[in-house]
């Protein structure tokens, strides 16, 4: 925030306290004043001849006693001090007292009589004080409004934050962003026009305006746009949308205007706003409050990107990993019109990233970064900055100089199965898992096409009591249908295990079954994988691109349809179940040796899962 917040805030703290001084003042000075009597003790001293003057001021008298008087300690500790006082006040009865001059004359009490309303600057001050205080906070507001256009309220409350200010110049570069080659390929152009816009026009180009990046989160969009601005070397004025919208209505609409008006003072320049979907949704399709604030904020955005110059050399950026909410209006030409798609990363830039990462990270010369990037499938460039980290992390608490291969596996186990938990595990419950997992495993390794076991643990991590670890040999776009019902298979293996052995299931599998379920709707229904049903699609089950979250259900199929559908996705599953089960029992002293091997070592690698099935078929054979 600027100065301007702060002055107002401080004046008034300031007035508070000499508000305070003063009322002190007036209420010592009224303590000075004596002790507050009841009217009839005052009567009773005036009739004893023992009040020497009094003061009047409307109803209000207050006087001294000849000789000090003893006061009941209630009326003392009003006036918080001695029991015995020499001056008083108190109030005649509005009712009046008809004798009262008569009496005070006969005792020969001295009399001052003062205007009722009482005229002392004091009492002005009084009734002023609070006039003159909200005249000054006012004036002060008034005063941040004219600086800042009549729709910013409270002075700085609506700029659009420090960060817009402090107009950064950063040093990254495409270099420090890995991978991401179409990308960089489409944003070089706008590099060019940032260096020099006269030549980029001069030469014909057609001038960027409105860019927007699209992808997962963690995938590097703020690290390019970033990039983008460090290699020109230009200004970068970034926000969140979610900046934007405040409680106050047009506090949005005026940070829009102050960004805009920001960069253009320092042309040539980059803006970037993050989250654009926080308020760039289809107007007319929000719930709730703060919908017409939101609407405001994106007009004012789309009227600013509609009114700038030719010569104005401001590039707008916006990230988001929601095109599909985005308004239209922000897509027209001249807007938001050219589309930068970022993906995850596949092995190959991976371990591109994990090179950037590691730059600064002493690695042992064991370490294989190709092995790193191949085993973590569907990372993102976060994910994997946060293994490089965790591992640095694993070194140092090892007390050593280098990350190791180990280091990073450990870091990698964390990351995708969730930290190890310690908890007191009865022997029944770990059996009970080792076999769970031991089914897993054995259905993985005995079924052709699936992705090879990685690791299988029955150390506790993350919310499982239990992990199966499969990692594919390279990364995979499609996925045959022979594939997706093995691996329907492998999921139901756990469960399948447990009813053969203990001839019971447990709720470990619910997670396996919600997973199964899934699968299965996806197959029938988005893959046409059904030969009853054939090659359609329908909604159901239909997933956010990038959020992995299920879309509202919109259905556009016939009752029988869904009766179909339902019918063939319980097939599925049913004639999975019934090939897992019958491959788990006749297996069953592969799985036995498994499963004790597992509670043998708690964590069992690829490696020597296939050494334990090897060792128990050869005794099998004997
Ligand atoms: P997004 O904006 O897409 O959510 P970020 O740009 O904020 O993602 O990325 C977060 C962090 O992940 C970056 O700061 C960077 O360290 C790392 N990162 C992401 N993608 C890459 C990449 N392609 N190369 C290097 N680092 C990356
Ligand atoms: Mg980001
Ligand atoms: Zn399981």
């Amino acid at each position: 925030m600027g100065p301007t917040i702060w002055r107002p805030l401080l004046v008034t703290v300031l007035l508070l306290f000499l508000l305070d001084l003063f009322y002190g003042s007036v209420v010592k000075q009224a303590a000075e004043r004596g002790a507050e009597i009841s009217y009839s003790r005052f009567r009773e001293e005036l009739d004893a001849g023992n009040v020497k003057d009094v003061t009047l001021r409307g109803f209000y008298l207050r006087g001294n006693f000849r000789q000090p008087v003893k006061l009941p300690a209630a009326a003392a500790d009003k006036k918080g001090g001695a029991n015995d006082t020499t001056s008083f006040n108190t109030y005649i009865p509005s009712l009046g007292d008809s004798t009262l001059m008569a009496d005070l004359a006969a005792r020969k009490v001295e009399v001052t009589a003062l205007p009722a309303d009482g005229s002392s600057g004091m009492n002005i001050l009084l009734y002023l004080l609070p006039w003159l205080l909200i005249i000054g906070v006012w004036w002060f507001v008034m005063k941040g409004m004219k600086a800042q256009g009549p729709s910013s309220l409270m002075g700085g409350f609506a700029r659009s934050g420090a960060k817009t200010y402090s107009s950064e110049h950063p040093h990254v570069t495409f270099s420090d962003v890995a991978g991401l080659n179409e990308a960089k390929q489409e944003l070089r152009e706008v590099v060019e026009y940032l260096k020099d816009p006269k030549k980029f026009q001069m030469i014909g180009g057609k001038v960027p305006k409105g860019i927007l990046l699209v992808g997962p989160p963690g995938t590097g969009k703020t690290l390019l746009a970033r990039a983008v601005a460090g290699e020109a070397g230009v200004a970068f004025l970034s926000i969140s949308a979610s900046q934007f919208i405040e409680m106050f209505v047009g506090v949005g609409a005026s940070r829009v205007r102050d960004l805009f008006a920001n960069a253009r003072k320092s042309v040539p320049s980059i803006i970037f706003i993050d989250e654009l979907d926080a308020v760039g949704r289809s107007r007319g399709a929000g719930f709730g409050g703060g919908h017409d604030e939101r609407e405001q904020t994106l007009n004012q955005l789309l009227s600013e990107m509609d009114g700038f110059d030719p010569h104005e050399e401001v590039v707008v950026m916006a990230a988001t990993n929601r095109p599909d909410v985005l308004d239209p209006a922000l897509l027209r030409p001249g807007r938001f019109d050219r589309n930068v798609v970022i993906e995850r990363p596949d092995w190959r830039d991976r371990e591109q990233i994990l090179k950037v990462h590691t730059r600064k990270v002493p690695l042992a010369a064991d370490v294989d970064l190709a092995v790193i990037a191949k085993g973590t499938p569907g990372m993102t460039g976060a994910d994997l900055e946060g293994l490089v980290n965790e591992a640095a992390i694993l070194a140092a608490r090892d007390n050593v100089q280098v990350v190791t291969g180990d280091h990073l596996e450990r870091a990698k186990d964390k990351i995708l199965m969730g930290g190890e938990r310690h908890m007191v595990i009865s022997f029944e419950e770990k059996r009970l898992t080792a076999y769970h997992e031991a089914g897993h495993a054995l259905v993985a390794r005995l079924l052709p096409s699936t992705d090879p076991v990685h690791k299988v643990t029955i150390i506790p991590r993350g919310r499982a009591l239990g992990v199966t670890q499969q990692l594919p040999e390279d990364d995979r776009y499609h996925y045959p249908r022979s594939y997706l019902v093995n691996r329907l298979c492998v999921i139901l293996g756990g469960r399948a295990a447990e009813k053969l052995i203990f001839n019971d299931v447990s709720t470990g599998a619910q997670n396996d079954l919600k997973t199964v379920t899934e699968l299965a709707e996806k197959m029938v229904c988005q893959w046409g994988m059904s030969e009853k049903i054939g090659a359609m699609t329908f909604s159901r089950g239909e997933e956010h691109p990038f959020l992995g979250m299920k879309l509202a259900e919109e259905k556009t199929f016939s009752e029988e349809m869904a009766w179909m559908i339902d019918q063939e996705i319980a097939a599925l599953i049913r004639n999975a179940e019934q090939r897992t089960l019958e491959l788990v029992s006749t297996n069953k002293t592969k799985l036995d040796a498994l499963a004790e091997a597992l509670l043998e070592e708690e964590t069992l690698d690829g490696q020597r899962v296939d050494e334990v099935l090897a060792t128990a078929s050869e005794a099998a054979r004997m």
